[in-house]
């Protein structure tokens, strides 16, 4: 057993309210600058919906991920093989162009305050920030929000290929259109295509916390990594000629707080904690057939609390304090506990870190005689037809296995059901129980899931481990120590606060 920590994340898609926060911490934070206008290291999709970059799910168009041989048992990637990594580094057919993302634009405000006086309202109009010229804006970064020029983008969701008319009919009916929000960052997966991927031993993971990183110094700009990706989430930047990706704001972590996305989060939807993982299953992990890829990334992720576990990650090297958070998680409580967070594409086989627990909204059924039913007991009658397909669900969040997502909307229902029991008292106590059971629940989980759920606390949704710096720096500031090393700071006349 190879005990390995990782910083790893829940984004709970019930309580997403597309409210593009989020996107727009992380750009303020880390891509307003020349060269990163078009990036989007946080992006919120709308569900159905083609998304950023456009259909960035078409791994036959885009290439991304791994590819899996049933008969040898192994897998590759799908973008490159040893004899064309370096035709492809001149040019690769599969890399997303501009008209894949968008051409990043701002208005020109100044005109509304200098426009001379006139009968007309003076307008701003868009000007391109690459060439600073007018421009027809024909897409952005969320261009299908809130199903916006639905059926036209909604349609082209690649996940509807698998349902029946009827279910396609199911999310489209006019005036119940039905929909989600889908947050999207870098999934910092455990077997990373961008990292396989680059000629130049780039990206890495860094060892204490699993972060996917890019080393700016030694990227040379191949984009190899932007096609491996099959989440599209590695930008390359047209200015510095080198590639750039999320960083889960490991500067913030390494000071004690949450990434930007997280901490700015208005419907509190994300949840940070410490997974421990046995490396030496990451080999075969994701070498199994689609449907027991849920269930073989859960069996690579270590119980904290096993004294065997602990033994072992202590002799890798693993803090007391990171054993801790591991052992506090709310990650370990939404994937292995109560088995309600999976991961997005798993069959891309790059075995995310970021994990969803699918939306259950709406809760209501569709009947036989066609009426929307809001009784609780109707509702696991229906499955089939809520108005959410399970099988749409079981595209994005389990290989197509619709068992695992059937077990996941159970329980999230009997934790409605229980919850209003105890309030409202207008379910029969046996049937409140039955429910219970047929979701394999008991009243305590119920408890812990809804108050991890809705109502918990800054200090239950990130449970932060302590980590190191990046590159070591002076570690002694204070005013008694300070050696004028300037900490942080890369201005030489920095000067450290008293
Ligand atoms: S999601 Fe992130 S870690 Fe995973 S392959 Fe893409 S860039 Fe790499
Ligand atoms: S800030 Fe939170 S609630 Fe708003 S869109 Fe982003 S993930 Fe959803």
């Amino acid at each position: 057993m190879d005990v390995r920590a990782h910083v790893s994340v829940i984004f709970h898609l019930d309580k997403c309210i597309g409210c593009h926060t989020c996107s727009v911490a992380c750009k303020n934070v880390w891509t307003d600058r020349p060269g990163a206008e078009y990036m989007w290291w946080n992006n919120v999709e709308t569900k159905p919906g083609t998304g950023y970059p456009t259909r960035w799910e078409d791994q036959e168009k885009f290439n991304g991920g791994w590819k899996y041989d049933a008969e040898k048992k192994d897998i590759a990637l799908r973008c490159q093989n040893k004899a064309d990594t370096f035709l492809k580094l001149f040019y690769n057919p599969n890399q997303p162009n501009l008209q894949d993302y968008y051409e990043p634009f701002t208005y020109k405000y100044e005109d509304l305050f200098t426009a001379p006086a006139g009968d007309d309202q003076p307008t701003a109009v868009p000007v391109s920030l690459i060439t600073g010229e007018p421009i027809e804006i024909k897409s952005g970064p969320n261009w299908d929000d809130d199903l916006s020029g639905s059926p036209i983008y909604a349609e082209n969701d690649l996940n509807l290929d698998k349902l029946t008319e009827e279910e396609r009919a199911q999310l489209f009916e006019i005036e119940r259109l039905t929909m989600f929000y889908l947050p999207r960052i870098c999934n910092h997966c455990a077997n990373p295509t961008c990292v396989a991927a680059c000629p130049s031993g780039a990206i890495y993971k860094r060892g204490e916390d699993g972060i996917v990183l890019i080393n700016q110094e030694k990227c040379r700009g191949w984009r190899a990594c932007v096609a491996a990706c099959p989440y599209k989430k590695i930008y390359f930047n047209w200015k510095t000629g080198k590639s750039e990706k999320c960083i889960l704001c490991f500067p913030r972590l390494e000071t004690g707080q949450p990434p930007a996305c997280f901490h700015s989060c208005v419907g509190r939807i994300r949840y940070l904690g410490v997974l421990l993982y046995d490396a030496d299953k990451i080999p075969s992990a994701m070498k199994v057939s689609d449907r027991a890829l849920v269930d073989s990334q859960r069996d690579a992720i270590l119980d904290p609390h096993d004294p065997e576990v602990v033994a072992a990650a202590l002799r890798n090297g693993i803090s007391e304090e990171f054993l801790d958070s591991a052992q506090n998680s709310p990650a370990y409580k939404y994937v292995i506990e109560w088995k309600l967070a999976l991961p997005l594409h798993i069959e891309y086989r790059t075995m995310p870190m970021l994990f969803y627990v699918p939306p259950l909204l709406p809760v209501m059924g569709k009947s036989a005689n066609g009426t929307y039913e809001h009784s609780a007991d109707k509702f696991f009658t229906s499955l089939e037809d809520a108005r959410i397909p399970v099988k749409y669900l079981a595209s994005l969040f389990s290989a197509g296995n619709e068992q695992v997502v059937e077990a996941v909307m159970r329980k999230l229902m009997a934790v409605r059901y229980y919850k209003r029991w105890q309030s409202v008292r207008d379910l029969a106590e046996n049937d409140v129980h039955r429910i219970l059971r047929e979701a394999k629940t008991t009243p305590e989980e119920v408890e812990a899931i809804y108050q991890m759920t809705a109502i918990p606390t800054h200090y239950q949704r990130f449970v932060l481990p302590p980590l190191q710096r990046e590159e070591a720096i002076e570690s002694t500031c204070s005013p008694e120590a300070c050696k004028g090393c300037s900490g942080f700071s890369l201005d030489p006349a920095f000067t450290p606060r008293a």
